[in-house]
């Protein structure tokens, strides 16, 4: 990022904005022993009648000790999907600014940037699926605001090298945002420890996948606590609701299982790639570092469909930049994963008539 501070990167008109102040922000209804006459709330109930904490203090601070984080390093939304959104919001002059993605991956970057209309930039994953570091560079200037990298990649299931997400950290001109939404399937550390050496890295995370609540939609950003504190100018007030951010807390008193069951996933992914190898349909099982597996076909569409035909739902990624002829698989239960290896050893072994 330079010298640039982080200022010089929000849009004019949201860093001149005044957020709207709720109700609920100074006094927090379901713990202050108070009487609350200010938001118009209905009195009867046992909480959900009262709006929720709009800066969700008590799962924030659970988040941060678990991620071993400062609370004001955090935001929260609902889901992924509205964080990221919140990027483009903050930084991006609709019809005048740039981000850039990197193909293949995760598909909600460019629609998002054309909600917004924000111009987005492709330069493809070289073969290895890494980022070609010069190729980013070269097309970076002062209107491309947001750089998204993806580790572990949506659909590919790689981490990007940490020193070519370093090497961009250090002089691409914008935020670097990186999507951990398979950080713990991965074995290898979050970047969010790297916070405060790169001002300009923005971390996102999801309680979706490893956590196993993609039904409450929770999505966290991390990044210096400036970044957090535009993003907060423009989130509504009232965006993670009651009921999520009480099964969120909730989660914490079962870490040991959350924790076994990523165990058991991971254990399943390497038995799973295996039979999936021996296949004769299968040309290639790509390594993974996620709770999926990108798998080289024969014919990925024709395999596909006979899929469906079985009851079994897969993700064709064939249309994808360097996925030809691929199929997603998402890690099940062993008793799913079992069914989809028994369904493809049928159709792989039938003689073509
Ligand atoms: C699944 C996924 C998410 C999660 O999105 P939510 O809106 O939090 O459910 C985010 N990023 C990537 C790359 C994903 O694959």
């Amino acid at each position: 990022m330079g010298d640039k501070r982080i200022s010089e990167l929000v849009r004019p008109a949201i860093r001149m904005l005044k957020p709207y102040s709720s109700a609920r922000d100074e006094y927090n209804a379901s713990r202050d022993s108070m009487v609350f006459l200010d938001a118009n709330e209905n009195p009867f109930g046992e909480g959900l009648n009262r709006y929720p904490d709009p800066r969700q203090r008590l799962l924030k601070k659970k988040i941060a000790e678990w991620r071993g984080i400062p609370e004001d390093h955090i935001l929260l939304g609902n889901g992924s999907d509205e964080v990221l959104d919140l990027l483009f919001r903050v930084f991006c002059e609709p019809g005048e600014e740039r981000i850039i993605t990197l193909p293949p991956t995760y598909g909600m970057y460019k629609v998002l940037a054309g909600v917004n209309a924000v111009e987005n930039t492709e330069i493809p994953l070289d073969e290895s699926f890494q980022p070609r570091v010069s190729d980013i560079l070269k097309e970076a200037g002062p209107d491309t605001k947001l750089l998204f990298l993806c580790s572990p990649n949506n659909p590919t299931g790689n981490q990007m090298a940490i020193e070519k997400i370093e090497a961009l950290l250090r002089a691409f001109p914008g935020l670097v945002v990186v999507d951990e939404a398979y950080v713990d399937f991965s074995g290898s550390q979050s970047l969010i420890h790297k916070i405060g050496e790169y001002p300009n890295l923005v971390v996102t995370q999801t309680f979706s996948k490893a956590m196993g609540l993609a039904g409450v939609r929770l999505g966290m950003v991390m990044a210096h606590p400036e970044i957090i504190g535009y993003l907060n100018r423009v989130k509504p007030p009232y965006n993670v609701n009651e009921l999520t951010q009480r099964r969120a807390l909730e989660a914490f008193d079962h870490m040991d299982r959350i924790n076994e069951q990523i165990s058991l996933l991971l254990e399943e992914r390497e038995h799973l790639e295996d039979k999936l190898a021996k296949l004769p349909c299968v040309q290639a099982v790509l390594p993974s570092k996620a709770n999926f597996l990108l798998v080289r076909m024969d014919d990925a569409t024709r395999r596909y469909t006979e899929l469906i035909q079985q009851g079994i739902v897969v993700r064709n990624r064939s249309n994808q930049h360097g996925c030809e002829n691929t199929l997603r698989f998402t890690v099940g239960t062993p008793e799913e994963n079992q069914q989809l290896v028994e369904a493809l050893e049928r159709l792989c072994n039938t003689a073509e008539s």
